[in-house]
This record gives C-alpha cells, structure tokens and sequence, in this order.
C-alpha cells in the first residue's frame, strides 16, 4: 500500500521530541525551521539543545517517558537509541491518534520523514516506505545536483507577482508562456548569477508593458531513432512545455508519451509514393498556424531534422514567415544503429570517413557519384534503402568496390524489435529478403560493418547468410518483390 504524501504546516504547533541525543538534535532542528513548538523530552541533552532550551527555543522536559508528554501534540518523533523506549512511545502515540515517527523504524511508524530537496519554497520530497532509504538517498543526490540553488529564488520572486501576472495573463496559455519565460530566460540567468535586484528589475520591466506580446514558436526537435532514453534533455524540455505536436511517423508512442499531457498531438507522418509536397506545405501551414496564436509548437522528426529531414525547408519556411524557431538535434539513425549493433563507423585500420547517403529517391541514384561511394576505406550509411538493394550492390559492384564487402543491416535500430542482419554487398538484397527485412532498417556498408558478428549486444543477431546464397550476379527479377508493408518509410 502506498504512503500518502503530506507536507505539513507545523507552524506554532506542538511537536514532541523524544531524546536527547544526535538524532533527535537533527530533528528537533528541522522541525524549529518548520517553526514547530518542539518539546524535546530527555534526562540529558546534547550542547546544542541544551542551548536552544536555555535560549527559550524549544521546551525541555527532564526526565523518562511519560504518556502525559503526548497531551497536546500534533505529532511526535521517537529518537532514542532504546528500542522498547521507543516502542513505547509509538505505542502511546497510537493510543492517542497523534502520528508518530520512530527514527529508523518504519514498521513503528505512522508517519515517516522523507529525504528532502531544499530549494524553499520548493521542496521535493522523496519516500521509499522505508524500504531503500539509499536509494531515496541517491535520487536525492540527483536532483540535488539537477537543480540549481536558485531555483527557491525563482519561485519566490514569481509568488511575490503572482498577482499582477495573472492581471497580464488573464488567458492561461498566455500565461503559462509567460511562466516559460520567467523560468528559461534572463531573470533566471540574472538570479543564477546571484544578481536579485536585476532580476526582479527585469521581471518588473516585463510586466510594466501593457500586455506584452509573447510570440509563439516552434523547435525542431530529432526525436532520436526511437529509443527514449536517447532522447535529449532539451528534446525532453521542449516537449513538456510544447503546447501542440506536430509528429512524423517514425516518432514512437513511448516518446509521445513523455510530452506534456494536454499538448496537442498532430500526426504529419507521410509514407513514400504520397505527395510529399502537399504534405510538406501543410506541415508550414500548421507550423504557422498555430505558431501564430502564441502556442509553443514542437516539430518531433525522426532521429535529426537536418539528416533526410527536410529540416532545412521547414526553418526556411519559418524564417520567412518570421517565426521564431530553435533546433534541437537527435541521434541519426547511422549513429544509432552503429551503436547499437556494436560497429564503429570509423576504425583507424578500416574506414577514415563516414557518409551518409539516401537511397530513397530513385532519381537520387542517378546523381549519386558511384565511383565516389565504391572507394575503399569509408563507410556508407544508405537511409531509405530497403527497397533498393539490388540496385545498391549492383552499382557499387559495377564501380570497384569488392563484392565480399561486409555490411549490415539494421531494422528498427535502437527499438526491442531490433535485428541485425550481417551480410556481403554481393547477397545483401537476397538475405534481405530471407529475412523479411522491414523498414525502417539502415544499411551500412564497409569493413567496419563485419565487427557486428562479434560485438553486437542488443536485440537480435540474424544468423548468417546461407552458403546457397546465390552469386552476386544474379538478376533483380529472381527474387520476389519486397511486400507493401516493407516500402521504405520516409520521415519527412
Ligand atoms: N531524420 C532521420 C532519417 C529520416 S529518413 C534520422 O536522422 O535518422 C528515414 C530512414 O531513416 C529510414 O528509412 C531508415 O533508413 C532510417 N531510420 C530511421 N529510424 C531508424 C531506425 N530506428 N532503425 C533503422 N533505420 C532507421
């Protein structure tokens, strides 16, 4: 059963500590900067509440246990190192329905006391039940270093003109924006660099402009190749503040399920043979649209928006509309699927550069310099190449490279579904097609591309090509067309 969280208000209320010593110091203070009227109820104290009490900051009672302690209290803190002392007063506590805390006790306890973020007036609490007080201890360690000291700051100077926020923002999104700006832009640099009254003076200058224009935006944001841990943490920031979505198909429902809930979601994905151009002037066209009613819009592509993204056209685009943009780059699928499949795309015995080439546009293999790409010594990474194996091989073939050259290919990379397929340029097209090779898969080519039978460590490894596979100058036509569902996707 979970615990219910709470954070309490004991100012001025009756708070009983029992003990005397190092751990019942370390409460008693927590408790007095939460302005709680502590009794401390022990036969002897350490120095520092010994001060406290003669200071007339907390209560001492002198002496053992006694119920009677309990009366008045809103809540109490076992802190001896007697274990049926301590007991006991859980006991007591129960009797009277005043929560009780028993320091390293969860089982005694009705309440226990997390491990805290300070950043007042935030604070994050953070509870394991009692079960893996490290582990609470290292997420607290985290957060600790995620989040700067400034943050408190913040909040208080954004409580303090809540008010006249809400007067400049009557309508939320607007509103919400505003907050954006507050938390991302100058003020917070200024508070970060310990610089209050700027910051203060900025916010003030914000708000004196009657209704100041907040524009809205969009970010590109490379969603990566599907994984999402390999994601970005500003591709991650940007999709908690997006207020609407604009999605390409390779985009998986794992990662839009990390964006803010009540963002709009559009779906603009379009799949090869379609008209991308009227797709793509309807992707400005919401961009603009809703850009220009002061939402913050992310574009989420596949991977990198400038990697067969047509990233390039869509910031043009919104430059000459004159919206405002950010890019935030994601993993490519080359860099993706090398990693995970274990092949480095350089090595310094085998390969000195790396391209990356789509096979997607069948006019594109024409203009593709063959001679080029058939040297030695470089990786190729073939994006949209499924259905053009054959071609692929045949070409590189016919310009010199070595039929026995290793490649791989890699469908769904970076997802649990992943298979790698290790092959030659001469059967790449035939055991493709064994394996019922889907897009989305990436093909790499060159030496490099061998290391995957060794060192690949996620997902499946595809079993060897068959020695019956054919020679590599077998014809296009003898091996069946790819089914529908395995045309090349495109993600722009
Ligand atoms: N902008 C994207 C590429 C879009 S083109 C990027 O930077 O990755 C779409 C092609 O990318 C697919 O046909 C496939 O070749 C490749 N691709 C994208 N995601 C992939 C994945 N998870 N596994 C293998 N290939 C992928």
């Amino acid at each position: 059963m979970p615990l219910f969280p709470i954070f309490a208000d004991l100012r001025e209320r009756a708070v009983l500590v029992v003990g005397g010593g190092d751990v019942a110091e370390r409460k008693t203070l927590a408790l007095l900067e939460a302005g709680a009227a502590v009794t401390v109820g022990a036969p002897a104290l350490t120095p520092v509440l010994r001060e406290l009490a003669s200071s007339g900051k907390l209560r001492h009672l002198d002496g053992h246990f006694e119920p009677d302690w309990l009366a008045d209290c809103w809540l109490i803190i076992a802190a001896t190192d007697d274990a049926a002392l301590n007991a006991a007063v859980a006991a007591a506590g129960e009797v009277r329905r005043i929560f009780t805390n028993v320091v390293d006790d969860p089982q005694r306890c009705s309440f226990q006391v997390p491990s805290v973020v300070n950043r007042a007036p935030i604070q994050i609490a953070i509870s394991s039940a009692g079960t893996a007080p490290v582990l609470a201890r290292r997420i607290r360690e985290r957060l600790e270093s995620l989040l700067d000291h400034s943050l408190g700051h913040l909040a208080a100077l954004a409580a303090s003109q809540r008010q006249r926020i809400r007067a400049s923002f009557p309508d939320l999104r607007r509103r919400r924006h505003f907050y954006d700006w507050l938390l991302d832009g100058p003020v917070a640099a200024l508070l970060r660099q310990a610089r209050p009254a700027e910051a203060e003076q900025a916010l003030q200058d914000a708000l004196a402009q009657a209704h100041p224009a907040l524009p809205g935006s969009v970010t590109l944001v490379g969603a990566g190749p599907g994984d999402p841990g390999l994601l970005t943490l500003k591709a991650l920031r940007a999709l908690n503040e997006a207020d609407v979505i604009l999605y390409d198909r390779l985009v998986s429902d794992d990662i839009l399920s990390l964006a803010r809930r009540d963002a709009t979601r559009i779906s603009v994905g379009k799949r090869l043979g379609g008209n991308h151009d009227a797709t793509q002037d309807n992707i400005h066209a919401l961009m603009r649209e809703h850009a220009r009613a002061g939402r913050k819009v992310v574009r989420l592509k596949g991977g990198d928006a400038f990697i067969f993204g047509r990233g390039g056209e869509e910031i043009s685009a919104l430059r000459a509309d004159g919206i405002p943009y950010e890019i935030v780059p994601g993993i490519t699928a080359a860099l993706a699927c090398a990693a995970y499949s274990g092949i480095p795309l350089t090595h310094r015995d085998h390969a000195q550069s790396v391209r990356l080439i789509t096979a997607h546009c069948a006019q594109s293999e024409d203009t593709l310099d063959w001679q080029a790409l058939a040297a030695e010594r470089q990786t190729l990474a073939f994006y949209m190449g499924v259905g053009q194996l054959e071609t692929l091989g045949a070409q590189l073939i016919a310009h010199g490279r070595s039929a026995a050259t290793p490649c791989a290919l890699i469908e769904n990379g970076s997802l649990p579904n992943q298979r790698v397929l290790p092959t030659t340029l001469a059967n790449m097209a035939h055991d493709a097609g064994l394996h019922g090779i889907h897009a989305p898969a990436l093909l790499l080519i060159g030496e490099v591309t061998a290391m995957a039978r060794e060192h690949a460590w996620f997902g499946e490894l595809l079993s060897q090509p068959s020695p019956a596979s054919p020679p590599a100058t077998r014809q296009a036509t003898s091996y069946p067309a790819p089914p529908a569902a395995s045309l090349p996707v495109c993600a722009i």
